[in-house]
């Protein structure tokens, strides 16, 4: 049986439940906790003010979502994405992870819903490559309710063993 890179080396994270149940391509939404303010420099982006909260960061992968999720959840790799920036921050860390959809070309409707109830505090955040003009792929809520995912959403929690 193919087992997953978070069942094999779980130094950081493991993931409840098992990814084995998400598909392996579609949209995802990291709900990501910032416990102080702080200033991070995102990479060429510029460097941002990241106040206290939660924040909800938009995703897709075409293939290989679980692998990608499971990287997200565990952390240390080489920072490639913005988000690997905000991560390698000590007092940010994943709360939980969304399935918002299964399907990839989802990704921005399930963004700008996430933004509806969000204020952007890093323009052009994950959004480099976005082709459906959103000012940013991470948002910080502010609304006490959290965004409908799409359709048929798995959640997983991120249990930290650090
Ligand atoms: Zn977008």
């Amino acid at each position: 049986m193919h087992r997953l890179d978070t069942d094999v080396a779980p130094s950081r994270a493991a993931f409840r439940p098992s990814l084995e149940c998400w598909p392996d391509a579609g949209v995802y939404q990291l709900w990501i906790e910032v416990s102080q303010q702080m200033g991070v420099q995102i990479g060429h982006l510029g460097r941002f003010v990241f106040p206290v909260g939660r924040y909800i960061y938009t995703d897709r992968a075409s293939r290989g979502l679980r692998a990608r999720v499971s990287r997200h959840a565990v952390g240390g790799q080489r920072k490639h994405w913005h988000i690997d920036y905000l991560l390698a921050e000590e007092y940010a860390r994943i709360v939980s992870v969304v399935l918002a959809s299964p399907d990839p070309n989802d990704e921005c409707a399930a963004n700008q819903r996430a933004g509806d109830g969000g204020r952007c505090i890093a323009s052009g955040f994950g959004s480099s490559d976005c082709r459906a003009g959103c000012t940013t792929h991470l948002w910080r809520i502010t609304e006490p309710r959290p965004p409908e995912p799409i359709r048929q959403p798995i959640e997983g929690r991120i249990s930290e063993h650090r």
